[in-house]
């Protein structure tokens, strides 16, 4: 980037947008809403007007005011990089086209989301200032749910809720695979971020088939089976011919996804969640290693969460019922507030479907590994009206919940939240040194250590929640320090994100080296030679 990174280029950006935002606007919220870089406001104004025509007065928003929602996040943004010029909410597929060919007209960036609840990387605020948020949450219509192949067709703003409710309407025996925070977010924008649940289902993107996206010049793509005429295999099969393209869509800005496919899982006969309790912080090596044969050969078939016992606390309590100080909270204050809750330092819980005699073919082979690493194997029965075991049976098998959500009241008010997720082979020493280099980096700037790992095939996305005060501008400035510190000290040993926070894309992007980087360009310059689609997602563009 000719020696400035984007960080510059936002900056300067950010200086000369909130100048121009503030001629533009007199408002008590001047200085929250900023154009793009370079852009003139009678350009803005021109663009505003042309996409009222498209999609109606009333779902363009381009004022300080009416965009206040689309600005708020939980990340740290203590310099106002990443805050959006306004949104415009179509609620059809020609409307996006429509939008489009205007985005494309005047330059104008858009950052599209489906429900805009990426709650640990941004919500819905773009990776640079002045881009327009491209709200796709009018789209919510379940086109389709085959009840023999048990597969559905969505669009953008279907949340898991809208689905669950659909499925229970119709009596149609299927499990939904939900994040954390289900209820309220998309299927699609969760999948495209390929993001995680807890059942067998849990790699979202593995169950994902077959996208409708608007390309940037306003063509529409089907992937897969979807372009064939008369085709009735678009949900069925993913692979199609030739290249696999839907994996361009994930975590890219390559088009707008306006369909999406999805598999769900049958509802098995039986489900029995358990939950393992280790007491002290090194274990998770030990529970690591007694995990990995069982993800393996499958006899452990759910996505598995392994909860640091600060996370779980960060649920339900707040810090200062167990710590005022500044510093991080000991591990032997955690270890203690844990205990009288119940709970370990790790807690993982798992999951057994099919039907009771699976079950009890199953269950002693895996509570005798468990129990020869040290652990102790709890279920129901032993658990009572744990809302920790609650959570998470629920989580298990695809029910909603929103109780996550508490996290981000553990440090103050001000509701500040952001996730590092590096990846980690599942062999016990990568995620024990992890937790190490972790805490000893979120110790130096006074911060919890609040992990969770959520155990894949072989491998564990580390999920370190860094909560602080976002009120506080010295502790958001603080937490900013901290993430590039963690992600820059992590990539040295080879430990990447899987995803990542807006604020953050360049620095993770770099550290999957110059080839990829380069490669993704290109790409985008040939789909999208405007850069009118989230410039800077995921570094390109
Ligand atoms: P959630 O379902 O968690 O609310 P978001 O709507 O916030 O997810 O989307 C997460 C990210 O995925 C967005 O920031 C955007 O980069 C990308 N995204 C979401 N929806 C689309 C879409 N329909 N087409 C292309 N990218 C999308």
């Amino acid at each position: 980037m000719n020696g400035f990174s984007r960080r510059d280029m936002l900056r300067a950006g950010a200086v000369g947008s909130a100048v121009m935002a503030s001629q533009a606007l007199a408002s008590p919220l001047n200085g929250t809403r900023m154009l793009p870089a370079e852009m003139d406001r009678d350009v803005f104004a021109a663009a505003i007007k042309e996409l009222r025509s498209i999609v109606g007065n009333d779902w363009v928003f381009a004022d300080a005011q009416s965009t206040v929602s689309y600005n708020k996040s939980f990340i740290p943004d203590p310099e106002g990089l990443y805050l959006p010029s306004g949104a415009v909410a179509p609620a059809s597929v020609e409307e996006v086209q429509a939008i489009l060919k205007v985005a494309n007209k005047y330059k104008l960036p858009m950052w599209p989301v489906s429900t805009g609840k990426n709650m640990g990387y941004g919500m819905a605020t773009p990776a640079s200032n002045g881009q327009m948020v491209l709200d796709l949450k009018r789209m919510n219509r379940i086109i389709e749910v085959d009840p023999d192949l048990g597969t559905a067709l969505v669009e953008p703003g279907v949340t898991y809720q809208d689905m669950h409710d659909y499925l229970e309407k119709h009596n149609l025996p299927f499990w939904l695979d939900v994040p954390t925070v289900g209820p309220i977010v998309s299927m699609l924008g969760n999948t495209l971020e390929r993001g995680v649940g807890y059942t067998p289902y849990g790699d979202h993107f593995m169950f994902q088939c077959g996208m409708e996206v608007v390309l940037p010049d306003g063509s529409i793509l089907k992937t897969g089976m979807g372009s064939v005429k008369n085709s009735t295999t678009w949900q069925a099969f993913k692979w199609g011919y030739g290249p696999y393209l839907d994996g361009l869509f994930t975590q890219s800005n390559f088009g707008i996804v306006t369909k999406l496919g999805m598999w769900l899982m049958p509802k098995p006969p039986v489900y029995k969640p358990f939950m393992v309790r280790h007491p002290d912080a090194d274990d998770i090596g030990k529970i690591t290693d007694t995990i990995r044969p069982f993800r393996m050969n499958n006899l452990i078939p759910n996505g598995v969460l392994i909860m640091g016992a600060a996370y779980q606390l960060a649920m339900f309590h707040r810090r200062e019922e167990f710590w005022s100080e500044e510093g991080s909270i000991p591990d032997d204050v955690v270890k203690k507030a844990a205990a009288k809750n119940g709970l370990g330092m790790w807690n993982t819980y798992f999951a057994l479907y099919g039907t009771d005699e699976i079950i009890a073919a199953t269950e002693p082979i895996i509570r005798g590994a468990f129990e020869a690493s040290g652990g102790e194997v709890l279920t129901e029965e032993d658990m009572g009206d744990s809302p920790w075991f609650h959570h998470h049976a629920t989580l298990m098998r695809g029910g909603m919940s929103l109780e996550e959500i508490g996290i981000v009241r553990w440090r103050g008010n001000g509701g500040g939240m952001v996730a590092f997720a590096p990846v980690a082979p599942a062999k016990g020493e990568e995620p024990k040194a992890q937790t190490v280099l972790a805490k000893e980096i979120m110790g130096k700037y006074n911060f919890d250590y609040a992990p969770a790992y959520a155990v894949g095939g072989r491998e564990l996305h580390h999920i370190i929640f860094l909560m602080f005060d976002k009120s506080d501008p010295e502790q958001e400035k603080r937490a900013a320090q901290c993430m590039e510190e963690m992600i820059t000290r992590f990539g040295e040993k080879g430990w990447c994100a899987y995803r990542s926070s807006i604020s953050t894309m360049d620095l993770v992007a770099d550290q999957y080296g110059d080839t990829n980087r380069q490669v993704n360009a290109r790409l985008k310059r040939t789909l999208d030679p405007n850069n009118i689609i989230a410039p800077g997602k995921q570094g390109i563009g």
